[in-house]
This record gives C-alpha cells, sequence and structure tokens, in this order.
C-alpha cells in the first residue's frame, strides 16, 4: 500500500526545490475582477523558469534521488512542459535525462527540451505509447522514471504552487486549477483543504479528451481519444495503474468544468490584450472559464496561469482575432 501524500510532504519539497524555482507573482487581474464583479488574482507559473509550474515537480523529484539513482539518469514521458521542466532539473542537477513524447506535441516544444541538453524520443499518436518506450528505458538500461504527475514527489512539489498561494491570500474563495493528469490539482487542492476546507477546488480541462474527468465519471482510469487542442499541455490519459491523482482529485476536488477550444481561446486573447500576459491554452482554461461564466458564485479567485509555452505564430494569430480551429489544420 502506498503512503497517502501529506501537507508536511509538500513543507519539506519547498525546501527541496527552495532556490530551484521562482517564488512567482500573484497578480491582481482588474479586467477579470471588474467582469465578474469580486477580486480575481493570477498566480504567474507561466513565469517560472522553463515556463511552466511543471519545474517544481520535477525539481523535487530529482532532488530527492540517491546518489545512485542520479547516476543512472532519469527518464520521462511528456506532453512538452514537464520534458521540459524535467531536462532543466537534471540538467541542474548533473543527471541525464531521455524524454519519450508523441508525435502530438509541438515542434517548437520538440526544440525546447532538446535545447535544454536532454535526448528527445518522438513515438506513436498518444502519451501511453510513448510511456512504451519509457518502460524500455527502465527495463533495458536502469533508468529512473519520473512520470509527469503520478508520482508522490511530483505532486509534492507542484503542492509547493498552492503553499504560495494561501500563505499570500488565506482567505481565498475558489482556486481555478487547469487539469490534466492531475499532479497540479492534487498538489494544490491538498495544500487548500489542508489549511482551510472551505476553499473551493475547481478542476477545468478541455472538451476535446478529459481524462480526468471522464474516468472520476466511470469509476476507474479511462482513456480517450486525444485531439489537437489548444490547450495541448493537457492532453494524455491518467495512467492505468494510476496510484494517486485519480484518488486525490476525486476526494479534493469540488467542481469540474470543461471549456471548448473558442472559449480557450478566448482566454489567450484576454490574457494579452486585458492583463499583458502570454499564456498557452492549458494556462488560459481559468481565465476561459470564469469568462465564460462557467464558475458559479466565484467570490476571491486565483487563477493558476500554468504555463507559457505556446507557439508565437500561433499566439499571434489567436490574439489578432482570427477564429483558429486546430482539428481543421
Ligand atoms: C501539465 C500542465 C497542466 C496540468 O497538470 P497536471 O498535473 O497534468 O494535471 C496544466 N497546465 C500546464 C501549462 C501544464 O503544462
Amino acid at each position: 500500500m502506498k503512503d497517502p501524500i501529506t501537507f508536511a510532504d509538500v513543507l519539506s519539497a519547498r525546501k527541496t526545490i527552495a532556490g530551484h524555482v521562482i517564488h512567482t507573482p500573484l497578480r491582481p487581474s482588474a479586467a477579470l475582477s471588474d467582469r465578474i464583479g469580486s477580486p480575481v488574482w493570477l498566480k504567474c507559473e507561466q513565469q517560472q523558469y522553463t515556463g511552466s509550474f511543471k519545474l517544481r515537480g520535477a525539481a523535487n523529484a530529482v532532488l530527492r534521488l540517491r546518489d545512485e539513482e542520479k547516476a543512472k539518469g532519469v527518464v520521462g514521458v511528456s506532453t512538452g512542459n514537464y520534458g521540459r521542466a524535467l531536462a532543466f532539473a537534471a540538467r541542474n542537477a548533473g543527471v541525464r535525462s531521455i524524454i519519450c513524447m508523441s508525435e502530438l506535441v509541438p515542434q517548437n516544444k520538440v526544440d525546447g527540451i532538446r535545447a535544454l541538453g536532454a535526448e528527445v524520443r518522438i513515438i506513436g499518436q498518444s502519451q501511453d505509447e510513448a510511456q512504451q518506450e519509457v518502460d524500455r528505458l527502465v527495463e533495458q538500461d536502469g533508468m529512473i522514471m519520473l512520470p509527469p504527475f503520478d508520482h508522490a514527489d511530483v505532486i509534492a512539489g507542484q503542492g509547493t504552487l498552492g503553499l504560495e498561494i494561501v500563505e499570500a491570500l488565506p482567505d481565498v474563495d475558489t482556486l481555478l486549477v487547469p487539469l490534466s493528469g492531475g499532479g497540479l490539482l492534487a498538489g494544490v487542492a491538498l495544500v487548500a483543504k489542508s489549511v482551510n476546507p472551505m476553499i473551493r477546488v475547481v478542476g477545468i480541462t478541455m472538451e476535446r479528451g478529459c481524462a480526468m474527468i471522464t474516468s472520476l465519471q466511470e469509476g476507474k482510469p479511462t482513456s480517450v481519444k486525444e485531439l489537437p487542442t489548444l490547450a495541448d499541455s493537457l492532453g494524455g490519459g491518467i495512467g492505468e495503474n494510476n496510484q494517486y491523482t485519480f484518488d486525490m482529485c476525486g476526494d479534493l476536488t469540488d467542481d469540474f468544468v470543461l471549456v471548448n477550444e473558442a472559449q480557450i481561446a478566448d482566454g489567450i486573447r484576454a490574457a494579452y490584450h486585458d492583463d499583458q500576459q502570454v499564456i498557452e491554452g492549458a494556462g488560459a482554461v481559468g481565465i476561459a472559464a470564469l469568462r465564460a461564466g462557467l464558475v458559479d458564485n466565484p467570490g476571491r479567485t486565483v487563477v493558476l496561469t500554468t504555463g507559457c509555452n505556446i507557439d508565437m505564430d500561433l499566439h499571434k494569430r489567436i490574439v489578432g482575432g482570427e477564429d483558429v480551429d486546430l482539428m481543421a489544420e
């Protein structure tokens, strides 16, 4: 039986990764506050090193390895941002890394990971196929697998983001959390509910491929078809043998919200024009949900804007007003 992840694990993760990650700004959004009639802040993880919060979990997981594990090198599967974070954390710790991903990952993300000195392998059409290559590297070469979300050290690392929020705003009412594999939501919700069970945690994902929500509805990990989406960082399944995030997301989430592609584009646009922030689709789903009126009575709200790694030509088209549909391209 696995040990549950605790608030104390998050506190120790914060000590472990101090100096390796940025304590990101919590930035009031006048435009969103005006729009919904209560104060709204953006927790700006798009300003994190590597351009997403994923570094928190990756850094914690790499730094907590024993020396003999570090010597073997680390391997992980990624939709892009975790790969970038793992490559960065591994390089800083002097550890070799190989990142495996599916053909759906945008080229800008692949390039970013290679630039950090990681070896990249592109395999198949889904995260699950890329995972098979990871399994092979673990079995044949003895490398250490650090998964993108379903790992105690990764979840505790993501939880440090929650700590920064509740310390700055102990009276926050609602957290809007982008949701894919659920490592972020699990860590952040663990912290929020430990501090004040009344804090409402809303998990937000895209209509095109909401693996966690489908899995929770089915009562077991269930894969969904992966489709091109502006929120590409939210793609992928939750793993057939999910250990932590399926249960934690089920227990700790108050509401789930789905956003469509037009709403995600609207979120990206609003982040740019109203708040001067470049935010990728996955990072803009909270803004999208708020603006679309999909969150009931949000109150004092923190929107977790989780990443900035969007192809800049695509970003330019979206903020220029074009109706982008990646399915049609
Ligand atoms: C990975 C990612 C998420 C979702 O995190 P999970 O832990 O997989 O739920 C949200 N936003 C961005 C930008 C990401 O890279």
